[in-house]
Order: C-alpha cells, then sequence, then structure tokens
C-alpha cells in the first residue's frame, strides 16, 4: 500500500513508520480514509529560537514538537536533544509513541520533541538556556491536560525539572504534571529513572520463563545510557552475563561477563565509558550488533541494524530498548531466520507506564512507593506481552511486531470511530 517506500530500504525512522503502518493497516483491513487519519500528524510545531552562549554570543537552534494522535487521551512523548535529530524523525517517534501508549494500554496519544543540538558540546547554563527557551517556544502547545513531555536521547530528569520550572514561571505556579521524568524530589516518581530498563528485563523474565529466565544467558547491550545501561545493570544483577556493552565511541567486550553496573555508576557520574578501566576488550561499538549472544538489546537508536549489517547479526533473541532500531528490510531478513524481536512498541513501553504512574501521581499529589510502581509496571506490561503473543499466535506468520502494530493500531481506530468527526 506504500509502493514508493515498498522497494527500497527504509531509509529514515519515518519511512519505517510508515511502512510498518501500512502492512498493519492492510493486516486490519483499513480503508483509505482511515489511513489518512492514522497516518495525519495534529500539530507539526517547528522554531528557530535563540540561547545566549557563555562567550555573550547567540547561537540559533532549531526545535520540534509533534503532536500525532490524541483520540485516546492527553499526548505524551519524550524530548530528543541530538545534532542529528530531524523533523521526520520526531514524526516517526510521535507515531511509534501513539501505538505505543495504545499497546500499553495508556489513555495517551504520542507526541514527541527534538531540539538540534549536542547536548555534550554545550555548557550546562548553555543547557539550560536553551531548554528554557525551547519549553517557553512549545508552551502553547504543551500542558498536563494536552501534551506531557518527558526525557529521551540526550535529555534527562535534569532537563525536565528545567522544563517544569519554566513552565510554571509562565503560569504563576507549579505544575508538575506537565513533564514526568523530573527527579523525585521536585515530583517525579520513584522507579522512573529506571522504569525502562526494568520494563526490559521484566518481559525478558516472562520471555524465558520456560527457559529459565535470564539467569547465565549471554547478553550484548548497544547503547549505554538511560535504557542501555539500566538495562544492563539490572540484567546483570539477575544473574545474566552481559558480555557487551558500548555507547557511541567505545565498546567493551568481555566473555566473563563486563561489571555493568560498575561501568555504569562510572558513566552515570558524567564520565566516558572510554575512560572506564574496567575488564575487557576495547572493541568497536559496532561490533556489538554482530556478538555471538543469547540476547542482542540495542539500546541507542534506531536503524542500527539495517541491510548493510544483518547477516552478521547472530543473536537469537532481540529486545527492542531503542526505537526503531531495526529497519523493517533488516527486520524481514531477520524474521526469515527465525530470530524472535520483542518489538519497541513493546520492549520500551516501561518508560512511558511509569510516566503515567507519574503524571497521576503529580495530579493527585500522591507519591507512591518503588515497590508500587515497579509491581504495577511489571502487572502492566506483562499483560500486554500476553495480549501481544496471543495475537501472533492465533494469526498466521504474524510476528511480535505485527502483533503489536495491529493492536496499537486497532485501539486507536477504536477510539476515532467511538468519538467521531466533530462538528
Ligand atoms: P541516552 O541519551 O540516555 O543514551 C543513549 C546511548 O546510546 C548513549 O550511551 C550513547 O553514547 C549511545 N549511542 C548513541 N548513538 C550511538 C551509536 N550510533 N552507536 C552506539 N551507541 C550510540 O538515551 P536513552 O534515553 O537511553 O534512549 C536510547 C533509545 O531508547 C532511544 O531510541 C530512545 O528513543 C529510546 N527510549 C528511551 C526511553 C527513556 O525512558 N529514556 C524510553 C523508551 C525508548
Amino acid at each position: 500500500m506504500l509502493p514508493a517506500v515498498a522497494a527500497a530500504e527504509s531509509n529514515s525512522a519515518l519511512t519505517s513508520a510508515l511502512r510498518q503502518f501500512h502492512a498493519a493497516a492492510d493486516r486490519l483491513g483499513l480503508g483509505g480514509q482511515q489511513r489518512d487519519i492514522l497516518t495525519s500528524f495534529k500539530t507539526v510545531f517547528q522554531t528557530r529560537f535563540p540561547v545566549e552562549m557563555d562567550d555573550g554570543s547567540f547561537r540559533v537552534f532549531d526545535g520540534y514538537r509533534v503532536h500525532h494522535n490524541a483520540a485516546r487521551g492527553p499526548l505524551k512523548g519524550g524530548v530528543r536533544y541530538s545534532p542529528d535529530v530531524s523533523l521526520d524523525d520526531v514524526k516517526a517517534l510521535a507515531m511509534w509513541m501513539t501505538w505505543k501508549c495504545a499497546v500499553a494500554g495508556l489513555p495517551f496519544g504520542g507526541a514527541k520533541g527534538g531540539v538540534v543540538v549536542d547536548p555534550r558540546a554545550v555548557s550546562a547554563n548553555e543547557l539550560e538556556n536553551l531548554t528554557r527557551r525551547f519549553t517557553a517556544e512549545i508552551t502553547p502547545i504543551i500542558g498536563p491536560d494536552q501534551d506531557i513531555p518527558a526525557p529521551d536521547m540526550g535529555t534527562n530528569a535534569q532537563v525536565m525539572a528545567w522544563m517544569m520550572d519554566t513552565y510554571s514561571m509562565g503560569h504563576g505556579h507549579t505544575i508538575p504534571g506537565v513533564v514526568t521524568g523530573k527527579p523525585v524530589s521536585v515530583g517525579g516518581s520513584e522507579g522512573r529513572y529506571e522504569a525502562t530498563g526494568r520494563g526490559l528485563l521484566y518481559l525478558l523474565e516472562e520471555h524465558l520463563a520456560d527457559a529459565g529466565g535470564v539467569r547465565g544467558k549471554r547478553i550484548a547491550v548497544h547503547g549505554f545510557g538511560n535504557v542501555g545501561g539500566v538495562a544492563a545493570r539490572l540484567l546483570q544483577r539477575a544473574g545474566a552475563r552481559v558480555q557487551y556493552i558500548c555507547d557511541r565511541d567505545t565498546g567493551i567486550w568481555n566473555p566473563k561477563g563486563v561489571d555493568a553496573a560498575a561501568a555504569f555508576a562510572y558513566v552515570e557520574a558524567g564520565r566516558p565509558l572510554a575512560d572506564w578501566d574496567g575488564a575487557g576488550e576495547r572493541i568497536a561499538p559496532d561490533a556489538v550488533l554482530e556478538a555471538d549472544v543469547d540476547i542482542l538489546v540495542p539500546a541507542a537508536r534506531e536503524h542500527v541494524i539495517t541491510t548493510a549489517n544483518v547477516d552478521r547479526v547472530r543473536a537469537p533473541l532481540i529486545i527492542e530498548g531503542a526505537n526503531g532500531p531495526v529497519s523493517p528490510e533488516a527486520d524481514d531478513a531477520l524474521t526469515a531466520r527465525g530470530v524472535t524481536i520483542i518489538p519497541d512498541l513493546l520492549a520500551n513501553a516501561g518508560g512511558v507506564t511509569v510516566s503515567y504512574f507519574e503524571w497521576v501521581q503529580a495530579r493527585q499529589y500522591m507519591h507512591w512507593r518503588e515497590q508500587q510502581v515497579n509491581d504495577e509496571l511489571r502487572r502492566l506490561l506483562i499483560d500486554a506481552y500476553r495480549t501481544v503473543v496471543a495475537r501472533a499466535v492465533q494469526a498466521p506468520n504474524c510476528t511480535l511486531r505485527d502483533a503489536a502494530q495491529s493492536i496499537g493500531i486497532e485501539r486507536v481506530v477504536e477510539a476515532v470511530t467511538l468519538r467521531g468527526i466533530f462538528p
């Protein structure tokens, strides 16, 4: 149904997202009008804004905030700071958020934001100035009932605290529900920081329940930030052997197991993985994707597995910590080889699930204990996993990704249909 992109490799996250959408829409028998509605973006906000740098000069930055579909509730999605983020990336990520929230059963639509900046190349003061100005720019289209940003690649709890403060100053009172992923001391949730990595662990334990869980499994983790670093640490703690880790500059291989907890503590303190002196051979970051392990966790960014390297990917099980790490063409090749992929829509939904809990707590001025957060996280994710597996088993030639896409899209179609078209 999307011939323009079907022939060549999907070379952007947006072509991948649209290809996946139309494949699911074909399976669901959606008509042209439904496809038009579901591939439309409710709001595409683009801004260029100046920021004062430490030397007194001004630099102009590009920023984006995209709302995809709000039929199921307020819009939810992260803000990415990256030198190569594009409007098309942000659109793809917003669309994936819509399906992900629906698969996880959360009352949200999908959004995403981005600023073209390398956060490592600016000072903390410059990052704060940039964040506050970007927040002021998007203030008319965000809000606790409207659109609730969260951290993504290159942003963190501190950035969320600045966003919450800037938005609150503009409204004359503190509004903790406007963003999630804040520090706990300013209304964040226990367990949010670890939620995406913890979700990966819960899902792997469930998926491997008949195979002894993750204990003793050999693991490779590509990307060592919030998602990959936390996942590696929790997997190690659960008894897995994390043999490979990497960030964008350095890979580390240790057949006996890298001390992921020590390495991540080092990185969390703001130091580069390259300077960590723990045991392990230094390798190229992308060699991690080709590791001979039981489980591969791509947790860096989209399109790291494509037709260029898919033949060298050896893990029989891939769980997608990142959004869109496998191109649709590579996905086809892996499926043909019998590789199981636990797809992003399900695999990394732990983050937005605990963001939902944080939003609920903020709106009620309540504070949940970490155990309560983790228990609810496990319950919602395992429910979603079982629903996706049941669908995949029922339908012929249906992968877990096909099933997750179909369930997410179907739920949004139901909401769109029930609400009808205004006026
Ligand atoms: P982050 O900025 O905390 O970490 C990103 C990590 O990936 C860093 O270690 C970075 O060095 C590494 N990296 C970047 N490019 C790389 C490359 N080309 N090769 C190898 N490593 C590379 O970001 P994050 O929040 O962990 O997000 C990672 C991915 O997970 C993104 O796709 C994001 O959309 C997705 N995600 C994040 C969350 C969340 O809660 N943070 C939730 C769901 C999905």
